[in-house]
């Protein structure tokens, strides 16, 4: 096939355009289109394919995707109505919106390429990838630490300097090695860089790159720069994720309509949002720490409340109670304030709050003479479908069938009395 005209370098604004239909292949779905000259971009230095219209005389095709072969530029098209010729002219459009966008973005991807070097003071950086698409766009770059917060505020401040300031953005053909002696470490490079005939792109002052995507001609056209992320990609790889133009915008547009709702919730203007959660934290940990006083107040009059019932072995004492409500963490703290009180209480508790829990729990004087409360936890546990297990002194156990409570503490409280009157004999 003979080499395609392409019409996206001398004319990168080009929406539609003439053409001769040289080849036209039908496979499956779809068609393969072969063109004297084109304006639709093939996919190349990490930017997408064009898409599009093709028309004829009698036909019209729906360019969904554009790839080069060496110098032959294929459309990829589905037919949308009628036939499309071999040999006829078409009229053909890219989709503009999209490819404007993708101009933007690449435009922008070297302007911040500039600022990352100037930001971390950097000499030589390389490519090690690059992807422009509509929502997130991205560069690898050949940086072995970590960018710091701070930094990145940094590169996207100075980028978005380099937008406003308007600079030119030039682009020409010339060879690698020429490129190379003009520009030395200044060139923006990748690992796959061709060696013959390659395509300059400036931007006046700032930055100089070889790169075959397609660039608005001036910065302000990038309208907006918005650093989102970066993250170690591998060693020695750092990705930088990034959009520009409307996306960019709406970035901003979406955070403000965040920020201002919640400082409507929290009856402030935006300025004062971070003042007022502040102050609600410094609130929530005060009343967290009141809440645990009360808690454990409640807890010390309910113990007084139970510390005289009980059945009496001996010296001992031994109290079964199920207390419905209270979660494992308060049977817990329940369990131990009463044992502490009473070394000769042996304690089982017993709730069923989301899954049924039993703790059990012998006073210094009790475990002294041979109790040992997580000797028969374990079958106690099996009762209510779940484990346990603990020391001499507290024993926990906990399972999900609450229906089963009542039997399981009856069959621990039974095994435990056995051992406290085996230890009056
Ligand atoms: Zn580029």
């Amino acid at each position: 096939m003979p080499r395609t005209t392409p019409l996206y370098y001398e004319y990168p604004y080009l929406r539609e355009f003439e053409s001769g239909v040289l080849k036209l292949v039908s496979f499956d779905e779809n068609c393969y289109v072969v063109l004297e000259q084109t304006c639709f971009f093939p996919e190349g230095g990490g930017q997408l394919g064009d898409s599009g219209f093709l028309i004829g005389s009698t036909g019209k095709l729906k360019v969904v995707d554009t790839q080069a072969a060496d110098d032959v530029i294929v459309h990829v098209a589905v037919s949308v109505g009628g036939e499309v010729k071999e040999g006829e002219a078409v009229h053909g459009s890219i989709d503009w919106n999209v490819r404007y966008n993708r101009m933007r973005q690449h435009t922008g991807s070297h302007v911040l390429f500039s600022s990352i070097k100037k930001v971390l003071s950097l000499k030589e950086l390389m490519y090690m990838g690059v992807q422009i698409k509509e929502d997130v766009s991205r560069i690898d770059i050949s940086y072995g630490k970590p960018i710091s917060p701070g930094q990145l505020r940094e590169i996207e401040r100075l980028s978005n300097k380099v937008c406003l300031e308007n600079r030119r953005v030039k682009t020409w053909s010339t060879t690698r090695d020429e490129a190379e002696r003009t520009y030395g470490k200044r060139l923006g490079l990748t690992e796959v860089t061709p060696s013959g005939m390659v395509r300059v792109v400036e931007v006046e002052g700032w930055d100089v790159a070889l790169c075959c995507g397609t660039h608005v001609s001036s910065t302000a056209e990038i309208g907006l720069i918005k650093v989102l992320d970066r993250f170690r990609l591998q060693k020695g790889v750092e990705r930088i994720e990034f959009t520009a133009g409307e996306r960019a915008y709406k970035y901003y547009d979406d955070s403000m309509e965040t920020l201002s709702a919640l400082a409507q919730l929290l009856q402030s203007s935006t300025r004062e949002v971070v003042g007022r959660v502040g102050l609600l934290m410094e609130e929530r940990d005060r009343l967290k720490e009141e809440l645990e006083k009360v808690k454990n107040q409640l807890v010390e009059a309910k113990a007084t409340e139970l510390l005289d019932q009980g059945e009496a072995f001996g010296e001992f004492r031994l109290l079964v109670k199920e207390l419905p409500k209270v979660g494992a963490h308060g049977l817990k703290r329940m369990a131990s304030t009463l044992v502490k009180r009473e070394p000769y209480l042996v304690v089982i508790l017993g709730s069923a709050v989301e899954k049924a829990c039993i703790i059990g729990a012998a006073g210094e004087k009790a475990v002294e003479r041979g109790i040992d409360m997580a000797e028969t936890i374990r079958e106690a546990a099996e009762v209510i479908k779940g484990g346990g297990g603990g020391t001499a002194k507290i024993a926990q156990a906990g399972g999900r069938e609450t229906s089963q409570l009542e039997k399981a503490l009856h069959q621990y409280a039974e095994k435990v009395s056995r051992r406290l009157r085996a230890l009056l004999q």
